[in-house]
């Protein structure tokens, strides 16, 4: 009687410790190590993208005039192809001083 009744609760009471640890010592592991890959993962991720929008956006307002753009001969202000009212001898004029 007294080994049919202590084996089975040493039997438990050992998976249930086993498993606990296992348990404990995987989810320790997988979430500290997921953790540390997505913090790097995100700050690659967020530094880039800003730091080549700045730089485009840089870039675009450096350059004086595009290709779609011209320079009115009254303002000498920079419009847009839409904004081009008349061009007479290549002096090209706007909307606003036509
Ligand atoms: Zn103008």
């Amino acid at each position: 009687m007294a080994t049919d009744y202590d084996s089975p609760r040493k039997t438990d009471d050992d998976l249930g410790e086993d498993s606990l640890q296992e348990l404990q010592a995987r989810r320790t592991d997988k979430s500290s190590g997921s953790i540390d890959i997505d913090e790097t993962d995100l700050a690659e991720s967020l530094e880039l993208p800003g730091a080549d929008l700045s730089n485009e956006e840089l870039s675009l307002r450096v350059i004086p005039r595009q290709a779609d753009e011209f320079t009115c001969s009254r303002c000498f202000l920079v419009h847009h192809r839409s904004q081009l009212a008349s061009e007479r001898n290549g002096q090209q004029v706007c909307r606003e001083c036509a």
